[in-house]
C-alpha cells in the first residue's frame, strides 16, 4: 500500500511571523488545519538553534527544524546535523573583511544594538547572538559584487535575509537542508508531498526542492520574485498569506 505524507517547510520572519511584531495570530487557521491533518510544519530559518527552539514550542511546530540558514538541522532526538562552517572561523574572516568593507556583524554589536535593529527583547537578542554557523551583518553602501568575490576566496557566501546579510558556508542553504530532510522522509514513505513558504531571497533555493512553493507577500517593501516554475504568490501579507497558501494548497490535495 502506498503511504502518502504531506510536509510543510516554512521560513519564520515575515512569513509565519509578522515582520513588525513577530505575531503568528493571523496564521492560526492554517496551523490548525495542519495540526488536524497531522502534517508536520518544519521551521527553516536564519534564527539560531535556541531561538528556533523557543518559537517551535510557542507555535507548536514539529521538533525537527532547520536553523541558521541551513547551517544546522535539529532532529527529534536532539541530534544536530552540521552542514556549515564554525562560527569562530566566520568571525575571524569577518574581522579580515572589515579592513576592506564597511561590514558590521552580530559579533561586533552589543545586545542593545541588536535590540534596536531587530525589535527583539533584550533576552531574545542575547539568544540571537549565540551563533554556530552564520554571522548576520549590515554593510551599508557596499559594492556587493566585490564583497561576494572576497568571501568566495574563503569558501563562503553572502546571503540576503529580510533584515541582514548573512556570512556562511558556500554550500550552506535552506534548500540543501530541505533536500536532506526530504531524503529522510522519502526513506520511510512512498510518496512525500512538500510545500515551502518564504518571503526573501534566502528562501528561494528551497522553493526549487518542493512540489508547492509559495512566496509570501511582504508589506511596504520591494520584493524580489524569483523565476521558478509553479511558484505561487500569496495575495495577503505575512502570516495571513501563510494561512492562505496552506488552506489553498491543502484543499486541492
Ligand atoms: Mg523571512
Amino acid at each position: 500500500m502506498t503511504r502518502q505524507k504531506i510536509v510543510v517547510f516554512t521560513d519564520l520572519d515575515a512569513t509565519l511571523l509578522d515582520h513588525d511584531n513577530y505575531s503568528f495570530a493571523k496564521a492560526q487557521s492554517g496551523l490548525d488545519l495542519c495540526r488536524r491533518l497531522q502534517i508536520p510544519v518544519i521551521a527553516v530559518t536564519s534564527k539560531t538553534l535556541d531561538e528556533t527552539r523557543i518559537w517551535v514550542e510557542r507555535i507548536g511546530l514539529d521538533q525537527r527544524f532547520v536553523f541558521e540558514n541551513g547551517g544546522g538541522i535539529h532532529l527529534e532526538d536532539d541530534e544536530i546535523i552540521n552542514l556549515g562552517v564554525d562560527y569562530s572561523v566566520l568571525r575571524q574572516i569577518m574581522v579580515k573583511l572589515s579592513s576592506s568593507f564597511p561590514v558590521r556583524g552580530f559579533g561586533d554589536m552589543a545586545a542593545e544594538e541588536i535590540v534596536e535593529r531587530t525589535g527583539l527583547s533584550f533576552e531574545e537578542a542575547k539568544i540571537a547572538a549565540l551563533r554556530r554557523f552564520s554571522e548576520p551583518f549590515i554593510s551599508p553602501e557596499t559594492d556587493f559584487e566585490e564583497l561576494e568575490k572576497a568571501v568566495a576566496i574563503y569558501g563562503l557566501q553572502v546571503v540576503r535575509g529580510g533584515r541582514f546579510f548573512h556570512l556562511q558556508a558556500a554550500k550552506q542553504s535552506k534548500g540543501n537542508a530541505v533536500a536532506y530532510l526530504l531524503e529522510h522522509f522519502n526513506a520511510d514513505c512512498a510518496r512525500v508531498i512538500s510545500l515551502a513558504l518564504g518571503d526573501s531571497p534566502n528562501d528561494f533555493n528551497m522553493f526549487a526542492k518542493v512540489d508547492y512553493p509559495w512566496l509570501v507577500r511582504h508589506p511596504g517593501k520591494r520584493q524580489m520574485i524569483p523565476d521558478i516554475e509553479n511558484l505561487k504568490v500569496t495575495s495577503k501579507f505575512g502570516p495571513e498569506g501563510w494561512s492562505e497558501a496552506i488552506v489553498t494548497t491543502l484543499n486541492k490535495l
